[in-house]
C-alpha cells in the first residue's frame, strides 16, 4: 500500500522506513478515514494509527448519515473526493429527503445505514488507497521538539517519525462514561479512552474543556410491538448520497418505526433525577444543546407530554434497533422503566444501556483555517477533538486536515474554503473565529448564503477545485466534467426551442422559449418535457433537478451572488497601518480594545475577530472609504 515519495524531517535519522512517514493520522473514525485518504490522494506516505482496525469507520452513536445541513457536508466531501457518501449508499437500509416539500436551500438526505455494512465500505476504500499504511496501536505520546512535530509515540514504545501528525482521536481523550451514578473510563462503550495521550496534551499550552454526549440504549427488535406503532418506509424515489453513486449501490431496504414518549414516561424520568448523573451535578461537560436527553428534554420543556421517538434498525442482520430520541444516562433501573412505559416497547429487552460520556476538547481558536494548531507546527486537530458533535463534521474536517498536512509536506499553499464558498467553510469560520463551549453541530441556518450552498450543487461549487489540488481522480473527474456539460448543452437545446401559445401547458400570449417558460413557478422540468418538442430521453433526473434548480431560483442566485462579491472585494480591503479606532464613532469599547490589539490588515481579517460584529465592520469600511 505506502510507497509513494516521502519528505524525511530536517535533522532526524531514520533507522527504518518502517518507521517513517509524511503524514500520520492517529484515530480511524470518521475524521481520521477522510483525513489519511485525503493525504494519501495527494501522493505522500501516510500511516493511519488507530486502537482497533475492526473499529475503524464506527458509527460510536445513531446508525446514520446525513440530515439537515449535516448532507451538504457529506456532499461536498464526496465533491471534494472523499468516501462518507459513497460508503452510505452502499451501507445505506433507508434513504429519506428531508424538508423534500420546502425550498432546495434547505432539503436534505438521510441513509439510515448498515453499520457492519458501513465498516465494510470505509475499510475497503481505505486498504484500496495507494500511499496508506493501516496500523493497529494506540499513540500514548507525540514527539514534539522546538515546537515542531516529529512523530508519535505509541504504547509499546515505539517511535514513529513523522513530518505531520492529524490527532482524529473524538470522544477518546480521557472520555469517561456515566450510566445513572456510576463511572467508569472509556472512549465509547467497548472501547478504551485515551488517558496517557489526554496527559500529554494537556501539558502542551493549549486551551483545553470538557463536553459531553450521550446515547440511548439499544434494545432487541424481536421484543417490540410493532403491530401497535406506526411504521416509517423509506421514499419512493430512492435517493443517492454520492455524486459517483448509484441506486443499484444500496442494499435491501427496510422500514423505520414510529413511537411516542407519554406522560407515565415523563413521571418516572422526573422520578429518576436523583440517579442522573446530569442532575446530579456528577457530569460537568456541557451536552449537544440540539440533540439533548430525555432527562433534558423532558426538563427544559416541561409543558410537552410526549415526545416522538423513531426506532430505527441498526443494520439488515441484527435484531438491534436504535430508539432515536431517548439518549439517556440514568441508571440502567430507570431505563428500563421508561422504555417498558412506552406504546410497543412494553415488553422490549434492553441489550445495552444508554449512556453519557465526557471527554476532553480543545479550543478551536486555536487553529489555523488549514487545521494545523496555531502553537505547534505540523501538528493538526481534525473531529470531535475540536467540539464539534457529528460524524459528518468530523469527516469534513479530516478531509481539510489530511489535505492540508499533505500540501504542506509538499510545500505547497494550504486550501480551506470560505463562507461563501462551502459549509465546510461555514462550519470552519466558526469554529476558528468564535470558538464553542457546547458540541457544535452543522445547520442549515448557520450559513449566510444558503441558496447558493446547498446539497444538489456541492460538486459544481467543489470539484473542479478537488482536482486542482489532487483530491479528485479521474473517474470521478470524467463523471463530473459529463455533467457539468451535459447540464450546459441541455441550457442551450431549451433557450432555443420556441413554444408557441396553442403548444404551451400553460396559457401564454406570445410565442416563448422553452428556458423561459420553466422559469415559470406553475411549470416543472418534468410537465415541460413532456410536450413533444421538448422531449429528450438522454436528460438524466440529476441533470433535469440542477437545470430546473438553476433557471427557477436564477434571480435569488444571482443576488447572492453578488453578495458574495461584494463581501470579498470588502474583506480585501486594506486598513492602513496605525489606523487610529478612536476616530470612529459608534464602536463600542469591547471592539474598540479587540480592534486594537489585533491590529487587523484587511476588512477580512477584522471581520473574522471573535466578537466583531457585522455593524462594526460596516462603520469601519465607511470611514476607511471615506478617508482613505
Ligand atoms: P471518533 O469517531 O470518536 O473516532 C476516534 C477514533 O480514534 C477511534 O477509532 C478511536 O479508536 C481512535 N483513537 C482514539 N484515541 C486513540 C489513540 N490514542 N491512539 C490510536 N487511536 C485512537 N454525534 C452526533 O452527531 N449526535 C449524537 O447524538 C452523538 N452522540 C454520541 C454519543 C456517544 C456515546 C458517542 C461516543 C458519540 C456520540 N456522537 C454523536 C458523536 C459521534 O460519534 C462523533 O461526532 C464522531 O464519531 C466523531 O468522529 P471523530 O472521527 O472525531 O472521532
Amino acid at each position: 500500500m505506502a510507497g509513494g515519495r516521502f519528505f524525511c524531517p530536517d535533522g532526524i535519522v531514520v533507522k527504518s522506513m518502517k518507521y517513517a512517514f509524511d503524514v500520520i493520522v492517529v484515530g480511524g473514525g470518521h475524521a481520521g478515514v477522510e483525513a489519511a485518504l485525503a493525504a494519501a490522494r495527494i501522493g505522500v506516505k501516510t500511516l493511519l494509527v488507530t486502537h482497533n482496525i475492526d473499529t475503524i469507520g464506527e458509527l460510536s452513536c445513531n446508525p446514520s448519515i446525513g440530515g439537515i445541513g449535516k448532507s451538504h457536508l457529506v456532499k461536498e466531501v464526496d465533491a471534494l473526493g472523499g468516501v462518507m457518501a459513497l460508503a452510505a449508499d452502499r451501507a445505506g437500509i433507508q434513504f429519506r429527503v428531508l424538508n423534500s416539500s420546502k425550498g432546495p436551500a434547505v432539503r436534505a438526505t438521510r441513509a439510515q445505514v448498515d453499520r457492519v455494512l458501513y465498516k465494510q465500505a470505509i475499510l475497503e476504500f481505505l486498504q484500496q488507497q495507494e500511499n496508506l499504511e493501516i496500523r493497529q496501536g494506540a499513540v500514548d505520546d507525540l514527539v514534539i521538539k522546538n515546537n515542531i512535530v516529529q512523530g508519535v509515540i505509541t504504547n509499546l514504545g515505539e517511535q514513529i517519525i513523522a513530518r505531520k501528525v492529524i490527532l482524529t482521536v473524538g470522544t477518546f481523550l480521557d472520555g469517561k462514561i456515566h450510566i445513572g451514578l456510576k463511572s467508569f473510563s472509556g472512549g465509547r462503550v467497548g472501547d478504551p479512552a485515551s488517558i496517557s495521550l489526554a496527559e500529554k496534551l494537556r501539558a502542551l499550552p493549549f486551551r483545553v474543556q470538557r463536553l459531553k454526549t450521550g446515547t440511548p440504549p439499544r434494545l432487541d427488535g424481536n421484543t417490540i410491538g410493532y403491530d401497535k406503532i406506526q411504521e416509517q418506509p423509506g421514499d419512493e424515489t430512492i435517493p443517492v448520497f454520492s455524486f459517483m453513486g448509484s441506486i443499484d449501490d444500496h442494499p435491501r431496504q427496510v422500514s423505520c418505526y414510529i413511537t411516542h414518549t407519554n406522560s407515565n414516561t415523563h413521571e418516572i424520568i422526573r422520578n429518576g433525577l436523583k440517579e442522573s448523573p446530569l442532575y446530579a451535578g456528577v457530569i460537568e461537560g456541557v451536552g449537544p444543546r440540539y440533540c439533548p436527553s430525555i432527562e433534558d428534554k423532558i426538563t427544559r420543556f416541561a409543558d410537552r407530554d410526549s415526545h416522538q421517538i423513531f426506532l430505527e434498525p441498526e443494520g439488515l442482520n441484527t435484531n438491534l434497533i436504535y430508539p432515536n430520541g431517548i439518549s439517556t444516562s440514568l441508571s440502567v433501573e430507570t431505563q428500563e422503566q421508561l422504555v417498558h412505559s412506552i406504546k410497543g416497547l412494553e415488553d422490549a429487552v434492553i441489550v445495552e444501556p444508554g449512556y453519557a460520556i465526557e471527554y476532553d476538547f480543545f479550543d478551536p481558536r486555536d487553529l489555523q483555517y488549514s487545521l494545523e494548531t496555531k502553537l505547534i507546527s505540523g501538528l493538526y486537530f481534525a473531529g470531535q477533538i475540536n467540539g464539534t458533535t457529528g460524524y459528518e463534521e468530523a469527516a469534513a474536517q479530516g478531509l481539510v486536515a489530511g489535505l492540508n498536512a499533505a500540501l504542506s509536506v509538499t510545500g505547497k499553499e494550504f486550501w480551506s474554503p470560505r463562507r461563501d464558498e462551502a459549509y465546510i467553510g461555514v462550519m470552519l469560520d466558526d469554529l476558528i473565529t468564535g470558538g464553542t463551549n457546547e458540541p457544535y453541530r452543522m445547520f442549515t441556518s448557520r450559513a449566510e448564503y444558503r441558496l447558493y450552498l446547498r446539497q444538489d450543487n456541492a460538486d459544481l461549487r467543489l470539484t473542479q477545485i478537488g482536482r486542482d489540488l489532487g483530491l479528485v481522480g479521474d473517474a470521478q473527474w470524467d463523471s463530473f466534467v459529463y455533467k457539468r456539460d451535459a447540464i450546459a448543452l441541455e441550457r442551450k437545446r431549451l433557450e432555443k426551442i420556441l413554444i408557441r401559445p396553442e403548444n404551451s401547458l400553460i396559457k401564454i400570449e406570445r410565442p416563448v422559449k422553452a428556458l423561459e417558460l420553466l422559469k415559470r413557478p406553475e411549470i416543472s422540468y418534468e410537465q415541460l418535457s413532456q410536450l413533444e418538442l421538448v422531449k429528450d430521453h438522454r436528460v438524466s433526473f440529476l441533470i433535469a433537478e440542477q437545470l430546473e434548480i438553476q433557471i427557477k431560483y436564477q434571480g435569488y442566485i444571482d443576488r447572492q451572488q453578488q453578495e458574495i462579491e461584494k463581501r470579498r472585494r470588502n474583506d480585501a480591503t486594506k486598513i492602513p497601518q496605525n489606523f487610529d479606532y478612536d476616530k470612529i464613532k459608534g464602536l463600542s469599547n469591547e471592539v474598540r480594545q479587540k480592534l486594537k490589539k489585533s491590529q487587523p490588515l484587511t476588512i477580512g481579517q477584522a471581520a473574522r475577530i471573535s466578537g466583531i460584529t457585522p455593524a462594526a465592520i460596516s462603520l469601519l469600511l465607511i470611514f476607511i472609504k471615506k478617508y482613505s
